[in-house]
Order: structure tokens, then sequence, then C-alpha cells
């Protein structure tokens, strides 16, 4: 048995009521991090001047300061649990780790500057429990934090209860966040498991996901968007091209904007509970699971709807996959980003110089092969564990899952027309240029 954390994560139908005060705990939170965020300014320019004062930069000196000051500043703060006061702090105390071990070289990634303040509307609205009553109610559609009270679920936790009524959970914490205008629980649960050194099957599967299908299997099993899905794909499209009809600033525009919004929250959560069944099933059924890397250089610059839906799904597939392949003993790898997945024969392995999203078939011209384009993609990913297996390299799971992996021989190659960085060049890119 090992002792895995894991987030449960459910949709509530809060009454107006409960939508105000939810509303009110993420607005608590945020006036916490602002007036905190307020004080360090203050105290650093204080200290610029010569003056020999303390600046709060951590979780607790933080809370200490608003403690002694709340009264003053927030005579309403009793309205909300305290736990909202402390989210916000926690929140810009991380934010300040995070700007001085940047600074300090200490923090890989993204130079992260100071913290800024945060602007209704404008910021995730979210608030964190870790006091209080934190329960899953027995009629599985009911949950309780603390001030919020009881609060309807939108889908059953029978999951989640059935754990806890076992004793193999505990909740650890509880955040509840807006997206779009739905209201979300998630549970931080420390779950007992029982993880599998290997479920050494020899079975190996490439996954392609896309946009026309949740994902296409190596195995020639294309998975078909979930008809909901489906439907909110169709709106998704038809929204964004509305949107770009009405002049930016205007309320029409404002108003195709936080529309859009929905459709987007609700297609991500209808993909995300599609990928959820299908992971299982991958983790399960087959001792090797091969996926391709996210080119997050590219799905930063690509505006294209359809791009940028794959890319969402492809990253919430390897997220999954990541925690499942560890439960359930099989192994994930990730193709390196220059793989040429795509544009490589699946048969005779000749590589196509150029081949645009617009088609879905691909065709070699050295052995005549006519295979879907996203079939072809997922033999090609299941072949490089092959050549994992032949050069004895493994691919640790969970965190170390982002190592890449390329077969030797391989040209690095652009991976698809239209996720290049705007160069518009046509060719090679060195490898390196991936980080730049
Ligand atoms: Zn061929």
């Amino acid at each position: 048995m090992t002792t895995v954390i894991q987030a449960y994560r459910y949709a509530l139908d809060p009454t107006p009521r409960q939508r105000r005060a939810l509303a009110s705990h993420c607005g608590a939170a945020r006036y916490a991090y602002n007036w905190g965020l307020q004080l360090v300014q203050q105290r650093l320019e204080q200290r610029r001047a010569g003056e020999d004062i303390e600046v709060p930069w951590t979780l607790p000196t933080l809370r200490w300061q608003w403690n002694r000051a709340k009264h003053q500043v927030a005579p309403w703060w009793a309205e909300n649990s305290r736990d909202a006061y402390a989210s916000g702090l926690d929140g810009l105390a991380r934010a300040l780790k995070n700007f001085s071990d940047s600074k300090a070289g200490r923090r890989k990634g993204r130079r992260m500057g100071f913290p800024r303040p945060k602007r209704k509307g404008r910021c995730r609205d979210a608030c964190r429990f870790t006091t209080g009553p934190l329960r899953v109610e027995a009629d599985r559609h009911h949950i309780t934090l603390p001030r919020l009270g009881n609060l309807k679920t939108h889908e059953s936790t029978r999951k989640l209860a059935r754990r806890l009524e076992q004793g193999t959970a505990r909740i650890i914490a509880a955040a509840i966040s807006r997206t779009a205008d739905r209201w979300f629980v998630s549970f931080t649960v420390e779950v007992q498991r029982t993880i599998p050194a290997s479920n050494r099957k020899p079975s190996v599967v490439g996954v392609d996901v896309g946009v026309r299908h949740l994902a296409v299997l190596s195995t020639g099993q294309a998975i078909p968007n979930p008809r909901a899905l489906e439907r909110s794909l169709r709106k998704l499209s038809r929204l964004n091209r509305q949107l770009h009809h009405h002049k930016p600033g205007s309320s029409h525009r404002h108003q195709s904007r936080r529309r859009l919004a929905q459709v987007h929250a609700r297609a991500a959560n209808l993909r995300r509970d599609a990928l959820h069944k299908l992971t299982r099933s991958l983790a399960t059924e087959h001792g090797t699971i091969v996926v391709e890397q996210l080119n997050l250089a590219g799905m930063v610059r690509n505006r294209r709807l359809a791009r940028a839906l794959s890319d969402s799904g492809l990253a919430e597939l390897r997220r999954q996959l990541t925690y499942k392949t560890s439960w359930y003993g099989s192994r994930l790898i990730v193709a390196d980003p220059f793989y040429p997945s795509s544009k490589t024969c699946s048969a005779c392995r000749w590589v196509k110089a150029k081949l645009t999203l617009a088609e879905r078939t691909f065709c070699c011209e050295a052995c005549g092969l006519r295979i879907d384009r996203d079939l072809n993609a997922a033999r090609n990913l299941a072949k490089l564990a092959q050549y994992v297996a032949q050069s004895g390299w493994e691919t640790p799971n969970a965190r170390g899952a982002d190592r890449k992996t390329q077969p030797a021989g391989q040209v690095a190659m652009k991976r698809e027309a239209g996720t290049e960085p705007r160069s518009g060049k046509t060719g090679t890119v060195q490898p390196q240029g991936r980080t730049a």
C-alpha cells in the first residue's frame, strides 16, 4: 500500500445565496492578497528609504500582520471563513517566493516578475480550505464546507464517498473555484493504493489525440468524441467565428466572450471525463503507452482553434496517463517533440517534407501506402517503443515522464505545418530551438 495524493473535482449546483457566498470567499482571498502585496511594497519602500523595518515575506508573517490589521482594514472579515484570507495570503507568499527564487536562479523556467495586484474578473476566482468541516455527505450528492455549509454537487460523489467509507481515503483540503459561470470544488485527498511494480504486459500502444476523434490508437481503433462533446465543439467554432465579427470593446463582443468561455469550459469538462475512461483502459490493458510531446512553443503562438483544442487534449491525456501508468504498473513513453510522427510513413519510414493539417490521409510516395493520418501517427508512436527497448532506455513514470527520446538517426524536423515559430522558414529546426 502506498499513499498517493489525488484530487476529486465536482461541479456544484449552488443556490443563488450560496453563489454569493462562494463569490464572497473568493473576493476575500483576493482582498487579502492585494492587501498583503500593498503592505510588502510599502515596507520595501520604507526600507529603501533607510528604515530598519521587517518586510513580511512568508505565510506566517503575512498572517500575523493580517490578524493585527483586519479589524481596521476589513471590519467585515467575519463574514467569510478565515481560510479565505489565509488562502489569499498563501498565494501571495508563494508568488513572493517564486519571485525571489527566480531572481536568485533557484527556480527553473520562465523568469518570474514581482507579484502584481489581482483584479476582479481578471484573475482566477479560487479559495482553499484546510480547516473546519470538509465533508462528502452520505447521500453522495452533497458536500459540506466551512461557512458555506451544505452544497449540492452536480454529479455523484460516489467514487470518493466509497473510498472514504472504506477508510482508504482522507480529505486534507478543499478548494472552490469558478470557470466561466460554473462553480467547482476540488478535494485534495490522501488515498491508499496498491501499486504494482509492473503489469508486465508486452503490448505497446501509440496514441494520437485529435479534434475529429477523441483519440486514434495504433491498434486501428478510433475512439470517437462523445456526442455532447461533438456538439460543444461545433458550437465553439461557431462562437469563435462570431466573436471576430464584433468590434473589440463592444458589449456584443463582451457577451460573445462570456458565452465562448462557458462553452469552452463545458467542452473541456466533457473531454476530461471521456479521457478518464480512455486512460484507465489504456493503462490497465497495455504494458507500454506512447504519446506525443506537447509543443509548448507552438501552443503559445498558435491561435488556431483546432490546434489549440488538440494541444489541450494532449496535455490532459498526458497528465492523466502520467499518474495512471504508475497506478497500474504500465509505462509511459513521451516522444521527442521533433519526432516526425505525422510525417513519417509507418510502413517504410519515408519522411514527407510537408504535411498540412488539412491533409487527412497520409500518402507515401515511396511505398504507396495510403492511410488515415492519425492512425499513421499513432503507429509511428508505437514504433518508438521498439527504439526505446533497443537502446535500453526507460521512462520512469510520474515526474520523470517528460524526459524525451529520439530514435537514433532521425533528422530533427519541424513537427507539423502551422506549429512552428513565426519565422516562416522551412527545413530543419535545431533541437535547442525549443527552449529558446
Ligand atoms: Zn511508405
